[in-house]
């Protein structure tokens, strides 16, 4: 008989959990676009929104989801027949690039498989084989929402550098911002692609793109830009309408302004701390499990890892057996493998995800591991023993 009554919990790797806050700010009737306070608070995001993101430069905002925020940020700086750089580590690698092919951009892709980092030794040698500069950008995923793999921004602009490669270095940052730390300014990221419903916790819907005047330059040297694209009125507008080339997304501004300020409240130094803290438990939990049966992360080094996504693996279908159980007997949804195997492969039912961005705390999270277990107890998934106690442990401080 199923427990699932009460609160669910959806631990999948975005749209993330929405906060209350969010919720009731968005719970009101159509404001007018023409003006009054909907005006008036639009041009005040803007400053939050960099803060999020570290940066000085500017900000654009879209209505749209991550992959209109993919397709945003090209339009501004690449022209047909340009060629980008893409070390990929999992599938929103791969993502991206297509839809780099799909604007006339030619993708090189540097495959680094589903459970490494970016190598910046071959990245570097990529570009120095880059004699006639045709590079004009380096894609690059902070987080690979399907492998949990997180990439060292700081060191793909290092390699850059060494080249001494002129290319743009460009960020999608969607699966990481508010979760993990990033620096867009100090680490030298040219132009950042973000969107609200993974650490921002506003449902889908707003796509970001932040850039700096490098990349502005870069944009100004364009032959032309689709006007719907352009983030040059959308982030220096002289009518209210160009924010958004058109009507704004009234109300998830509205939950974006709530999402800014528990952010702002929070801080993001302990935002980043906390989601660290709360991985760290996951991590513990899943040894523990690990050390009795076929559960494992996807990546053996923790500075591998994403703070706000957990990519697992089972013995297949047990995967798809235990999700199953947590969402029907517990109220946990937890997220599927992507990108892992095919889906019409039996080894896809052996891939899953956890899901820990946003607005998630220790009850939280300890429920969600308790739930797995209760849920391998039930399935007969051998497991070792220790989870909880391991998990609460971080949790406490008691391993600090
Ligand atoms: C979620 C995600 C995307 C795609 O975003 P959509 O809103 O689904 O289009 C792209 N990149 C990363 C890293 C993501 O986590």
């Amino acid at each position: 008989m199923s427990h699932a009554g009460g609160r669910p919990y959806l631990a999948i790797p975005g749209p993330s959990v929405m906060p209350d806050a969010v919720l009731r700010a968005m719970h009101r009737a159509a404001p007018n676009i023409y003006e009054g306070e909907l005006i008036e608070m639009t041009s005040g995001l803007i400053p939050d929104l960099a803060h999020v993101a570290r940066t000085e430069g500017h900000v654009a905002i879209y209505i749209s989801n991550g992959h209109g925020a993919w397709e945003a940020a090209l339009a501004n700086v690449l022209a047909p027949g340009d060629k980008v750089l893409v070390p990929a580590t999992g599938r929103f690698g791969h993502g991206w690039a297509d839809i780099a092919r799909g604007v006339g951009v030619a993708p090189q892709i540097l495959d680094f498989g589903k459970q490494a980092p970016v190598d910046p030794d071959r990245l570097e040698a990529a570009l120095r084989a880059d004699t006639a500069r045709d590079i004009k950008a380096v894609l690059a995923t902070h987080v690979d929402t399907a492998t949990s793999v997180r990439n060292d921004l700081k060191g793909v602009r290092a390699a850059i550098d060494a080249a001494g490669h002129p290319a743009l270095l460009m960020a999608d940052c969607i699966a990481s911002l508010a979760c993990d730390r990033f620096e867009m300014d100090a680490w030298g990221v040219d132009v950042t692609v973000a969107a609200s419903q993974k650490g921002l916790m506003v449902p889908p819907g707003l796509g970001f793109v932040f850039f700096n005047d490098k990349a502005a330059a870069a944009r100004a040297g364009m032959p032309r830009v689709s006007r719907y694209w352009d983030w040059g009125p959308r982030a220096d507008p002289e009518m209210f309408y160009q924010y958004f080339g058109g009507t704004a997304p009234t109300h998830h501004l509205f939950g974006l302004r709530a999402a800014l300020d528990m952010i702002k409240g929070e801080g993001l130094e302990p935002i980043w701390e906390r989601h660290a803290r709360l991985a760290r438990a996951i991590w513990a939990a899943c040894d523990a499990w690990g050390q009795g049966g076929p559960l494992a992360l996807n990546l053996g080094t923790p500075a591998h890892r994403s703070h706000a996504v957990t990519a697992l693996r089972l013995d297949p279908p047990d995967g798809t057996r235990l999700r199953d159980w947590v969402a029907g007997e517990a109220g946990v949804t937890l997220g599927i493998g992507l990108g892992m195997a095919d889906p019409g492969d039996p080894a896809w039912h052996g891939f899953f995800r956890m899901g820990h961005m946003g607005h998630v705390n220790p009850h939280m999270v300890l429920g969600m591991l308790g739930s797995v277990q209760a849920g391998m107890e039930a399935l007969g998934i051998p497991h070792g023993a220790g989870a909880l106690d391991a998990a609460a442990a971080v949790i406490s401080g008691g391993r600090d």
